[in-house]
């Protein structure tokens, strides 16, 4: 998808602080931080939702999981951390990308904010 700003940044299109990458998963820096850690993790190949990515391919799907919860290891979040996926409209999905949230580094409360 040649207008998606997560495939740019998976691309290198669109500078982004990258802290974890694989052949297939990109982990960086959310440009509006709602934690001390907030980093998104975003399969390289486009896929609107989680929804569209599992149904199409568990196994990236397990590696995009996978890759998340090391890189909040390697970001140190030894004290827990949250992982979120907005999912369309009523889910609060902005970008049309699939993209995990990684949040951690204070007490997260619920219900969120
Ligand atoms: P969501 O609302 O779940 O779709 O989350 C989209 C996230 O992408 C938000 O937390 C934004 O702050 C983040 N975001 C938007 N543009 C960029 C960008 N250029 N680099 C890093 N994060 C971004
Ligand atoms: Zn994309």
């Amino acid at each position: 998808m040649s207008d998606c700003l997560f495939c740019a940044i998976a691309a290198g299109d669109i500078p982004a602080t990258i802290v974890k990458r694989t052949d297939s998963v990109v982990v960086f820096a959310d440009i509006n931080a709602q934690a001390p850690v907030h980093v998104l993790a975003i399969p390289v190949a486009h896929y609107d939702t989680i929804a569209d990515l599992v149904q199409a391919d568990p196994r990236l799907t397990a590696e995009l999981l996978a890759v998340a919860t090391q890189a909040a290891d390697e970001l140190g979040l030894d004290e827990g951390y949250r992982v979120v996926f907005n999912t369309g409209k009523n889910g609060g999905q902005t970008v049309g990308h699939v993209h995990a949230h990684v949040l951690g580094g204070r007490h997260m409360g619920w219900p969120p904010g």
